[in-house]
């Protein structure tokens, strides 16, 4: 029988497992032989593991205290849709007439969500604005949606990501705004560095706007960039992979993401998967060393997760330079801090002392999210309001058991 590095780990969130047995004080060799015989683990994923939790761990660690959450605001508009896209990512020539609906809907989720932190005396961590593609709101828009933001939570956080993931939607004018309010972390995604694949995969921008959109962050001097690339886009090889993240390399960014492919039942993909061959399992696991080992040891792997179909049965992971590592990626993954989601498709998790947890997920459609948004604020603050409560029959302290 085939051997599966990840053993039965099925779940998309394999290092919550390890911190675990960090709680529990085991060392590495105990946390090994506990996984291995618990869940099959490979020695090469256990590595893999081992170093993404300890290096995740301090983080998690400040993170995790109970009247602290992070803040997640999904915009659901993009310039056109990827092949693979499973997100809330209306176009904007489609859905464009929403927008202004959209916007008040949501800033008066922030206004709420602010008034419910103020009340039970919660503090914001760290903000992150995804989707969708934020930058491809208007700059007065994206002003209006960040003055909500610091107006709603005015203390200052540790960390505040936006994501300018298509390159071509960046101006000077948006990273002005975005300098404006703080913003520490933008990321600016190629998926692939190959005009032909972006062509193919439905991305409407070139490899020169990738080039353009890092260098004006750059010159922005924004703490952290990050970058996201795709292995085993449709037809792509081992060389093509390897010059991607070779090029990507040299722009120097601070973080860069891998994502293995991943075939999603809501995405463009799956309708038309005939058209679009993928690499098998062998090539797969090359492109992944392949892509792997060119970032290391410079960039250190610090959260990862699994996703149901992905390529090879591997695994995305985040890289970053040290000290750099993504707050909101690590708290999303671990799951021991609050997650407030606001907007279309987000997420919001609420955190018992412990480690149980409770989601609340906004409508993905942008007609449904409006109808809803007074009704999760509702939800938002019974669930909130729960944790703390629960809180006050224990002792108040840290999350985090032993360290
Ligand atoms: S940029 Fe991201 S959110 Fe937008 S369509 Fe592509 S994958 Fe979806």
């Amino acid at each position: 029988m085939e051997e599966l590095p990840w053993g039965r780990l099925a779940g998309v969130r394999p290092s919550k497992q390890l911190h675990r047995l960090l709680d529990e004080g085991l060392s590495h060799a105990e946390a090994y032989q506990r996984m291995q015989q618990t869940d099959g683990i490979s020695s090469e994923k256990f590595e893999l593991l081992w170093q993404v939790a300890n290096t995740a761990r301090p983080v998690v660690a400040e993170s995790s205290q109970p009247d602290l959450f992070s803040v997640y605001v999904g915009i659901p508009f993009c310039p056109s849709r990827c092949l693979y896209c499973s997100f809330p990512a209306y176009s904007l020539k489609e859905l464009g007439m929403w927008r202004d609906q959209f916007l008040d809907t949501l800033l008066y989720e922030i206004a709420t969500t602010g008034q419910l932190a103020r009340k039970l005396q919660m503090h914001p961590d760290s903000f992150y604005l995804g989707g969708g593609t934020p930058t491809s709101l208007s700059p007065a828009e994206l002003d209006r949606i960040l003055s909500a933001l610091r107006l709603a939570f005015p203390e200052p956080v540790r960390e505040f990501t936006v994501e300018a993931g298509r390159p071509d939607t960046l101006t000077h004018e948006q990273l002005a705004i975005l300098k404006k309010h703080g913003v520490t972390r933008v990321s600016v995604n190629p998926q692939s560095m190959h005009n032909e694949t972006l062509q193919k995969i439905g991305r409407c921008h070139s490899v020169a706007e990738v080039y353009r959109a890092v260098n004006q962050v750059q010159t922005a001097a924004f703490p952290v960039l990050n970058m996201d690339l795709i292995l085993g886009l449709p037809g792509e090889n081992e060389a093509m992979v390897s010059k991607s993240v070779q090029d990507v390399l040299s722009l120097s960014p601070t973080n860069i993401t891998l994502h293995m492919f991943s075939r999603k039942r809501a995405s463009l993909f799956s309708e038309e998967r005939e058209h679009f061959p993928l690499p098998d399992k062998t090539l797969a696991a090359t492109m992944y060393r392949t892509a792997t080992g060119l970032l290391s040891p410079k960039y250190h792997p610090y959260y990862l997760y699994r996703q149901r179909e992905i390529l090879g049965d591997l695994e995305n992971i985040g890289y970053c330079l040290p000290g750099t590592e993504c707050i909101y990626n690590i708290v999303m993954i671990e799951e021991r801090q609050h997650i407030l989601g606001l907007g279309c498709g987000a997420t919001s998790k609420f955190i018992y002392q412990d480690l149980t947890l409770r989601n609340l997920t906004s409508p993905k459609d942008v007609r449904t999210y409006l109808e809803k948004a007074a009704e999760l604020c509702r939800r938002r603050e019974f669930e909130l309001t729960q944790t703390q409560k629960a809180l006050s029959h224990s002792v108040r302290s840290c999350v985090f058991p032993v360290f």
